[in-house]
């Protein structure tokens, strides 16, 4: 499929099927809308964390606004997966157009369901100490096959008047060094980028650079290992990615033969991020649709 060079692509949001706030339809119409200071984009990725509850919903939703002549975007699904290295930093995994509930990666799905809510509890249960929130109130609000995470411990904190909004609650208690902090099982890259591929799936490396205490970034040689398993883009345009780290990234993408993406990274009003702000490139798209196994949704050929 050949997508045109004047393609708007944002192919990296997250719905409510795991820490966004908005429904795939809402994000669909959202995405859709045209106008000056409007997203105005041809093409929506929907990439739930650790998850295939979206495929089924998502996939509904689109052909619902298509069947009644509403404005939709083509829709292109996968899911981003938590990685861990050995060596100390995390990576995410961005796993587009795998089959539906394939093998590999729902087992990888399956164990990380469980992995992160053992994890929440624990977070939640130290939490409970300082802040008045409970598991079972944060569970309750879970909808059914919604992938829990922090953004959600957050959400109970800014209920409870702790803190404003989910930023603050991150930047004060839910980080890394905040106090409360439980490390939990995730796949290492390099079985992520194994299990993507074994069902279908097109690996891209999400926000490598992204600033979170330096000492964590990846390095080039871990990104030439993941491009040796099988690695087809990384992420370059993302508003985590300083100028400097936008710069690096575009270096490493073209040295190691990677396609370069950038995207929103949209979770609603959990996050600052807007739809559209950061593209990937329309060659770029066409590769993934050339390699994955899923349907990629087009409205329009
Ligand atoms: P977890 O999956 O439980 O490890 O939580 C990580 C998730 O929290 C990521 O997917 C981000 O979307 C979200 N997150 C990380 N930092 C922030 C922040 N400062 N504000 C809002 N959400 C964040
Ligand atoms: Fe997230
Ligand atoms: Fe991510
Ligand atoms: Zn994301």
């Amino acid at each position: 499929m050949t997508i045109p060079a004047h393609w708007r692509i944002d192919p990296h949001t997250h719905s409510t099927f795991s820490d966004g706030t908005d429904t795939p339809a809402q994000i669909f119409a959202a995405a859709a809308k045209t106008g000056p200071g409007e997203p105005n984009l041809d093409v929506i990725g929907l990439v739930d964390h650790d998850t295939f509850a979206h495929y089924g919903p998502a996939t509904q939703a689109w052909k619902q606004l298509r069947e009644a002549g509403e404005p939709v975007p083509s829709v292109l699904l996968g899911m981003e997966i938590s990685c861990q290295l050995a060596t100390g930093p995390e990576a995410h995994l961005l796993a587009y157009l795998p089959r539906e509930n394939g093998p590999a990666l729902r087992s990888i799905v399956d164990r990380a369901q469980g992995a992160r809510r053992e994890r929440i509890e624990q977070m939640v249960a130290l939490l409970a100490k300082d802040y008045p929130i409970s598991w079972e109130d944060i569970v309750s609000r879970l909808s059914p096959g919604q992938t829990p995470g922090r953004p959600h411990v957050a959400d109970a904190l800014v209920r409870a008047g702790s803190f404003p909004d989910r930023s603050a609650a991150f930047a004060q208690v839910l980080h890394r060094g905040g106090g409360y902090y439980v490390p939990r099982w995730s796949p290492t890259p390099l079985e992520a980028i194994e299990a993507t591929l074994a069902d279908g799936g097109v690996p891209v490396l999400a926000h490598p650079f992204a600033r979170r205490g330096a000492k964590h970034y990846l390095t080039e040689s871990d990104i030439a290992a993941m491009k040796q398993a099988g690695l087809v883009g990384m992420e370059v345009w993302h508003r985590d990615h300083s100028e400097r780290n936008v710069q690096r990234a575009a270096q490493v993408a073209s040295r190691l033969a990677l396609a370069p993406s950038g995207s929103s990274d949209f979770h609603g009003a959990g996050k600052p991020n807007r739809l559209g702000e950061n593209l990937m490139p329309p060659q770029t798209l066409e590769q993934i649709i050339a390699l994955g196994a899923h349907p990629f949704l087009a409205t329009s050929a």
